[in-house]
């Protein structure tokens, strides 16, 4: 039963930059092999093994001796106990005796009178013939072979692995070349972020024409920090410089210095810098370098000693740079505030470009770029779409016209539907429907009043932003949502917004206690967010008239480039002061909900029933219920804003 405040976004999809180099078959898939090969080896040798032995007849001695009686053998051939008799119409036959006993004597023992051998050519062969040692020998030659093979096919696989083993110090990185058209992006594909592309600009200049900058003594930078949001395209942007400017990138995440062995970020940095400067003019690009260029010796994260090297190898090898080194350093990291000093001071990442969160006119334009390969219908406006998803970011734009997309093909449909977005949205933001998470008679009810609640509170309030959809379909994990948008987009938020927006938090919880006498834990998310957002007002926003504009930032480690607030540790007087001034704010919300719910009951009542029978209320019908109870619904020139710089 959440009424998100701010929109809660689900998890952006990460952009890889660069594909990783394929990976081999499984050593299952090498076992299938090598276990198809024996058999067909040992089908090969079954079916000579049949030609060198069972092609021709074979019989009892008795027989050759009366055939030789009868005169119908031309000639014997006898090898160690084996006998091949040729017929006199050519056909073979072999035999056996006893190896002891010569021939004659073996047929004479079976009656053969010796004169009757005379028209008999006998021939008396080598034991040690090659169809014997092939007969001997191949039944165990052939399966040491094999064995022997698949020894060797195993020791090169580990060999494989040993070596990976060894050359782990090579970088990791992955290069987009230049000439990789299907990977290429440049600045057509990152919409918005204006100020970010023209502070780019300078970059892509110097790496196509590097000798222009230092002809004339400029300084080249070394490292640029982009920093943003999750999802506002860093990644994207950092591969657009390279795609602008027709170099090769490597790019490597900071996360993958420190991944498989101790002891090999260093030397992976080293690596990387030194195939750059090969490759150079190049960028090297540090993604989420937050995860190895945290403040170093804080002992946060476990004082890490890897990542600290890591940092050090970094800040050494971007200190080695020739004045003239035609290569580029980009990082990205959506946590500026925890970064090393080091990192940021002049020579190193100085040029830092911060990209914001699209504004209503951007996401028009992320929306148009994510929409070039789907058809989209005739009803669709992606202006609506851009409105309606204030703080939503690039990624999740990209998400949602994939979800619309989605949608379409599930339904066969051929084109994009204005409904498929709308639709979209509600997705992106809180997660997919969930029609089966079905809700009893009570729960329903419950939830009813809770959304109700947030709903009317929102709606009286001068400073919450207006409702724009009830539901109480299960979405994620809330049971119920109350879907308020802001008339348009702001970046700063004053304090009386974030007091109605406490109340309007409160409204779920004080429908709830007030209708029903009891609280559910339905309620749980709305306090956990509005307990927050209190206690940002008291300790970073310096809203609270008793501690006064004072950061108390300790908890949240410390501010900008840690060269921010020193020595945060607060006394526990101080600690308990905040935490009364907390609870002050929350109580006065909730003493403002309180009282709106019970002046307005009936408009709660009807609400709440409305939505017991249609389960989702969108906007204009939620309106009319609210000036059939005598209250105006907020129009956007109603909404007073506050003069704020
Ligand atoms: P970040 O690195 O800032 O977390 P990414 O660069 O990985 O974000 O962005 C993720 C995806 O979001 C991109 O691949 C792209 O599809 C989309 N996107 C983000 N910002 C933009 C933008 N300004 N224009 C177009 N697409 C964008
Ligand atoms: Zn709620
Ligand atoms: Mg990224």
């Amino acid at each position: 039963m959440a009424a998100p405040l701010p929109p809660q976004k689900k998890q952006q999809s990460k952009g890889g930059a660069g594909t990783p180099a394929p990976k081999g078959p499984s050593l299952w898939a090498q076992m299938a092999a090598a276990l198809a090969i024996f058999l067909m080896l040992s089908f090969g040798y079954s079916l000579v093994r049949q030609y060198i032995t069972d092609e021709i007849e074979e019989v009892p001695i008795s027989q050759i001796a009366s055939d030789i009686d009868a005169g119908k053998i031309s000639s014997i051939s006898v090898a160690g106990n084996k006998i091949t008799a040729t017929y006199t119409d050519e056909s073979e036959k072999t035999s056996r005796k006893e190896t002891e006993s010569s021939l004659t004597q073996t047929l004479s023992d079976y009656g053969l009178a010796p004169e009757r051998l005379a028209g008999v050519n006998i021939t008396i062969q080598d034991e040690g013939g090659l169809r014997f040692w092939a007969l001997t020998l191949l039944p165990i030659i052939v399966p040491i072979l094999f064995l022997f093979g698949i020894i060797w096919y195993l020791s090169r696989q580990m060999r494989g692995a040993g070596m990976q083993a060894f050359t782990f110090g090579r970088s990791m990185a992955r290069l987009t070349s230049p000439e990789d058209q299907g990977q290429k992006v440049t600045f057509k594909d990152v919409a918005g972020a204006k100020e970010a592309k023209d502070e780019l600009t300078e970059i892509v200049d110097f790496l196509k024409n590097p000798k222009k900058f230092i002809q004339i003594g400029a300084r080249i930078p070394k490292g640029v920090l982009l920093m943003g949001a999750p999802g506002t395209g860093k990644t994207l942007l950092a591969r657009a410089v390279a795609g602008e400017a027709g170099v090769p990138f490597f790019s490597i995440s900071g996360s993958e210095f420190v991944e498989m062995f101790v002891g090999v970020g260093a030397s992976r940095v080293r690596d990387l810098f030194a195939t750059a400067k090969k490759a150079a003019p190049a960028i090297i690009f540090l993604d989420e370098i937050d995860a190895v260029g945290r403040v170093r010796g804080t002992g946060v994260g476990g004082g890490n000693d890897e990542r600290e090297q890591t940092l050090n190898q970094i800040l050494v090898e971007m200190d080695g740079f020739e004045p003239n080194e035609k290569v580029i350093v980009m990082a990205a990291t959506n946590r500026p505030d925890v970064l090393d000093p080091a990192l940021v001071r002049p020579g190193r990442f100085d040029r830092r470009v911060v990209i914001d969160l699209p504004d209503r006119k951007d996401r028009e334009e992320i929306l148009a770029i994510h929409a070039r390969q789907k058809p989209l219908g005739a009803d669709v406006k992606l202006s609506v779409i851009a409105e309606r998803t204030p703080g939503f970011s690039g990624a999740d734009l990209a998400n949602l016209m994939n979800e619309g997309a989605i949608l379409a093909a599930r339904e066969n449909r051929k084109e994009l539907a204005q409904f498929d977005l709308i639709r979209s949205i509600e997705k992106v933001m809180l997660g997919p429907e969930r029609r089966s998470h079905i809700l009893n008679r009570k729960e329903k009810e419950i939830t009813a009043y809770h959304e109700g609640g947030h709903a009317l509170v929102a709606s009286i309030l001068p400073y919450a932003d207006p409702v724009h959809k009830i539901s109480i379909i299960s979405r994620g994990r809330a049971a119920g949502y109350t879907l308020k948008l802001p008339f348009e987009d702001k970046k700063m938020q004053s304090r009386k917004e974030f007091l109605d927006d406490i109340a309007v938090s409160l409204g779920g919880y004080a429908a709830e206690k007030m209708v029903f006498g009891d609280i559910t834990t339905g309620a749980s998310n709305d306090l956990q967010v509005l307990t927050a957002l209190a206690r940002n007002m008291v300790t970073r926003y310096g809203m609270s008239d008793k501690m006064g504009p004072l950061a108390f930032d300790s908890a949240q480690g410390k501010a900008l480039f840690g060269q921010g607030v020193e020595g945060g540790e607060q006394s526990q007087e101080v600690a308990a002061q905040i935490d009364a001034e907390v609870k002050k704010i929350v109580e006065g919300a909730r003493k403002k909900a309180e009282s709106i719910l019970n002046k307005n009951r009936k408009a709660l009542d009807a609400i709440a029933a409305k939505l017991m029978e249609v389960e989702t209320l969108e906007r204009d019908d939620f309106e009319k219920l609210l000036i059939a109870h005598g209250i105006t619904p907020k129009k956007k020139q109603d909404i007073e804003h506050q003069p704020i710089a």
